[in-house]
C-alpha cells in the first residue's frame, strides 16, 4: 500500500499495477463453460457502445470461455460483413488499440435479422444456434441478452421459450441463462406481469436482471468496507450516524432518449434500480456468509424495512422538479421542454430529491436523503455517511471555530475512492482544528479493473447472481415507489408540485430546504 501526504491530506492507494500482484485465488474466474450469446436487439445503440465493447475487452485479456459465439439478432437487414463492420467501428480505440485480436474476434460473431413478433424466424434462430453449436463446439449454453426496448421483452421472452431457447438440457454443466435491461416494468404491475412471462419458461435462478451500478468496484467495496472491518460496524447506526445523502448526479440531459425518458422520469430511471439498490448496501445487516443468496435476502429485508410515504405528507419527503434553460461548462443548453422528442408541455420529472426512513432496529429515526437528475452543475455518484458531533464540547474554550463532525464518502464515479474526514489541530496556531481527509483511491488500478458490463457478463457466464436483481426486491422497490410515482403523474397540481431548476445549477431550492429540516 502506498501512501501520499499533502497538508491536509492523506492518500491511500492499493499498488495493484502488477497484476501478478493479485493472488491467483483472487482473479475473477473465466468461464469454463462454452456458450453461445444472442443479443436480441444487435443493431442498437447498447450493443454498440457497451455490450459488444466489453465481451471484446473480455476476450482480449482472455476471459471468455474458450469457445463462444455471438449472434446478433434484430429487425435490421444486414449481413454478417456489415454486422461485424458495424461493431469494429464501434470499438474504435477499445480494448486493443490496434485491434491485432480483432480478426480472430470476429470469427465468432454472426448475425440473424428477425421478426420479433413472428415465432418462425425463433425457429430459424434456434436452427441457426444448433448449427454454431456444431461448428464452434459450444454445447448448446445459451446467454440470451435482452438489449431491445422494454415493450419488446415479454414477446421475445415467449417467443424464445416456445422456440426452446430457455431449456436447459438433462446434463450437469448445461444451462440457459437470460440477461434482461433496466427498466424492469414500469409500476408493480407490469413488473409482475414481466416476471409471470419470464418464469413461464425460466426459473429464477436463470434470470439476470441487471443493475450495473453494483458491478462498479467502489459500490462492491461498500459490503467489504462495512464488514471486513472491525471499527466501523459498531457505529453504523442510528446512534453515530445523523444522515446518510446518496446523490447520482448527471450534467448530461435527456439526449436521444427523450421517447424513453418521457414515458420514465427520474423515479423509474434512476430511483427503482440504482439509487435503491446503493441504499440496500450502505443501510442492510451484514449476511451469514457472502454468498449470492445470503447477500440478496439481506437487501430484501432491507425494502421490507422502509416505510411508506405518507402521501398526504408527499411535500415533506420529495422534491420533484424539471431542468430550465441554462448553462453546462459555460455552454447555453435548452430546458428540458425545449429539448427534440419532448411534449413541450411535459410534466416529466428530471430530478427528485427523496427523504426516507428505515423501520429497523438500527436505524429509526435516520433520515436517507436520495437525490438525482440530469444537467446537474456536476457528475457524481457519491454517498455520504455524516456521523453525529461529538457528544461533549471539549474545546469549547480553546478552539475559535465549531468541529466539524466526521463524515464518510464513497465515491462511485468519476472518482472511485473512499474518503473520511476528521479533525486535528492546525500546527501552525495556537487555537485552531482543520479538517483531514484520509482517502483510498482505486485512481492507479484503472487499467487493471473489470468495467461494469464485462464484470456482468463474466458472473452470467459463471452463474453468479450475486450482482443482479431478485424478483422480491424488485417487486418491494415498486410497492414502494409506485405510489409516489402515480401522485406524480396523476396530480391535478402537478404545475404547482413539479419544480424548475436552471441547468447547471445543483438543483432546486426546495431539496436543500428539505435536507435542511432534520
Ligand atoms: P435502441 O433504441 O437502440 O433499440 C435497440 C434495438 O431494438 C434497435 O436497434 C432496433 O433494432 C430494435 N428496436 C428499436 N425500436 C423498435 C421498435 N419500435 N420495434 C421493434 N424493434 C425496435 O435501444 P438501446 O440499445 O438504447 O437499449 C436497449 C435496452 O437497454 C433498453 O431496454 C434500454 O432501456 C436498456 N438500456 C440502454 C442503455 C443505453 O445506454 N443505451 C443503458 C441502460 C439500459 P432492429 O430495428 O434492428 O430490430
Amino acid at each position: 500500500m502506498d501512501s501520499v501526504h499533502d497538508d491536509n491530506q492523506v492518500t491511500l492507494q492499493a499498488n495493484l499495477a502488477d497484476a501478478d500482484a493479485v493472488p491467483a485465488q483472487c482473479r475473477r474466474v473465466t468461464p469454463s463453460d462454452p456458450c453461445a450469446i444472442i443479443i436480441f436487439g444487435a443493431s442498437g445503440d447498447l450493443t454498440a457502445r457497451k455490450i459488444l465493447p466489453a465481451l471484446y475487452k473480455l476476450y482480449c485479456n482472455n476471459s471468455l470461455p474458450r469457445s463462444f459465439v455471438i449472434l446478433g439478432a434484430a429487425r435490421s437487414m444486414l449481413t454478417r460483413e456489415a454486422f461485424i463492420d458495424k461493431m469494429k467501428e464501434a470499438l474504435t480505440g477499445a480494448a486493443d488499440p490496434d485491434m491485432e485480436r480483432w480478426k480472430t474476434f470476429a470469427e465468432s460473431l454472426y448475425y440473424h435479422q428477425i421478426d420479433y413478433t413472428d415465432e418462425e424466424s425463433y425457429a430459424a434462430l434456434a436452427a441457426t444456434l444448433k448449427g454454431l453449436d456444431r461448428k464452434h463446439g459450444t454445447g448448446g449454453n445459451r446467454l440470451l441478452y435482452l438489449a431491445v426496448p422494454p415493450f419488446l421483452y415479454q414477446t421475445i421472452v415467449t417467443a424464445a421459450g416456445r422456440a426452446g431457447l430457455s431449456h436447459e438440457p438433462d446434463c450437469r454443466s448445461c444451462w440457459s441463462r437470460i440477461i434482461v435491461e433496466k427498466p424492469f416494468g414500469s409500476n408493480l404491475e407490469t413488473s409482475r406481469s414481466l416476471d409471470n412471462s419470464l418464469h413461464e419458461w425460466f426459473t429464477e435462478n436463470q434470470i439476470y436482471r441487471i443493475d450495473h451500478y453494483l458491478a462498479k468496484e467502489t459500490v462492491q467495496n461498500i459490503l467489504v468496507f462495512r464488514f471486513a472491518n472491525a471499527i466501523f460496524e459498531p457505529v453504523w447506526n442510528r446512534q453515530f450516524i445523523e444522515y446518510v445523502d446518496i446523490c447520482a448526479s448527471e450534467t448530461l440531459g435527456v439526449e436521444h432518449r427523450a421517447g424513453y425518458y418521457e414515458q420514465a422520469g427520474v423515479l423509474r430511471d434512476m430511483f427503482q434500480n440504482h439509487m435503491m439498490q446503493l441504499l440496500a448496501l450502505i443501510a442492510m445487516e451484514p449476511p451469514a456468509r457472502f454468498e449470492s443468496e445470503m447477500v440478496r435476502d439481506e437487501k430484501a429485508k432491507l425494502f421490507k424495512s422502509l416505510r411508506s410515504v405518507a402521501m398526504k405528507n408527499l411535500d415533506d419527503h420529495l422534491v420533484l422538479a424539471q431542468y430550465g434553460v441554462g448553462s453546462i461548462n459555460g455552454k447555453k443548453v435548452p430546458g428540458y421542454r425545449s429539448e427534440p422528442g419532448v411534449d413541450p408541455q411535459s410534466f416529466t420529472p428530471t430530478y427528485a430529491c427523496m427523504k426516507l426512513f428505515i423501520d429497523n432496529w438500527r436505524w429509526e429515526g435516520v433520515p436517507f436523503y436520495l437525490t438525482s437528475g440530469k444537467r446537474l452543475a456536476q457528475k457524481t455518484t457519491r454517498i455520504e455517511v455524516q456521523f453525529k458531533e461529538v457528544p461533549h464540547a471539549v474545546f469549547q474554550n480553546v478552539f475559535t471555530e465549531g468541529i466539524n463532525a466526521n463524515r464518510l464518502t464513497f465515491s462511485i464515479q468519476p472518482e472511485e475512492k473512499i474518503a473520511l474526514t476528521f479533525q486535528a489541530k492546525n500546527p501552525v496556531s495556537a487555537s485552531c482544528l482543520r479538517s483531514i481527509n484520509m482517502e483510498f483511491s482505486y485512481e492507479g488500478d484503472k487499467d487493471h479493473m473489470f468495467e461494469a458490463y464485462e464484470k456482468v457478463l463474466l458472473d452470467c457466464m459463471n452463474g453468479d447472481q450475486m450482482l443482479f436483481l431478485r424478483q422480491d426486491s424488485e417487486e418491494l422497490c415498486w410497492e414502494f415507489l409506485t405510489p409516489l410515482i402515480e401522485d406524480c403523474e396523476t396530480c391535478i397540481n402537478r404545475e404547482k408540485t413539479l419544480k424548475t431548476y436552471g441547468a447547471g445549477t445543483p438543483g432546486p431550492l426546495e431539496a436543500e430546504r428539505l435536507k435542511a429540516r432534520l
